[in-house]
């Protein structure tokens, strides 16, 4: 284990301009992709579902991560993002924790773990500190 319990994790988000192919980041303030490499991980309110509360989510599954990815570009590929994530001391969860603004007392961050009884179908990591988790690669595929 690295210190801080380093990890690789994999996000998928949206994206509006054509980074893939030329590297060059566009200004729209609604493509997520060139917002996160521009300014970091920002936690955000939003009326989605959150399955362990209003954080930054991660997998170790890069399927997982592709149900988030959404081209807004017309593109015939799609990008997501591998991560450096600081995951620490780790709360396990086989079920929802919705409602969560930090992780639970004495940890870290949350992890979900697939449950036979759960609902979540891959593993997850969730951070509730912006400064834990560092984009590091942009990876386009078909
Ligand atoms: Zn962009």
């Amino acid at each position: 284990m690295t210190a801080g319990n380093e990890q690789r994790r994999f996000h998928g988000t949206s994206v509006s301009c054509r980074i893939g192919e030329t590297g060059q980041l566009c200004s729209s303030n609604a493509c997520a992709v060139c917002c996160i490499i521009k300014n970091g991980y920002k936690i955000f309110e939003t009326t989605n579902f959150q399955r362990y509360g209003r954080g930054l989510y991660f997998s170790s599954i890069s399927s997982k991560s592709d149900d988030y990815v959404k081209n807004n570009s017309g593109l015939n590929y799609r990008v997501m993002f591998l991560n450096r994530v600081i995951v620490g001391k780790a709360y396990k969860c086989t079920n929802d924790y919705t409602g969560l603004l930090h992780p639970p007392q004495g940890y870290d961050s949350v992890i979900g773990v697939p449950d036979s009884n759960g609902s979540l179908n891959y593993d997850e990591v969730v951070l509730y500190r912006e400064d834990s988790c560092i984009p590091k690669y942009l990876i386009a595929y078909g």
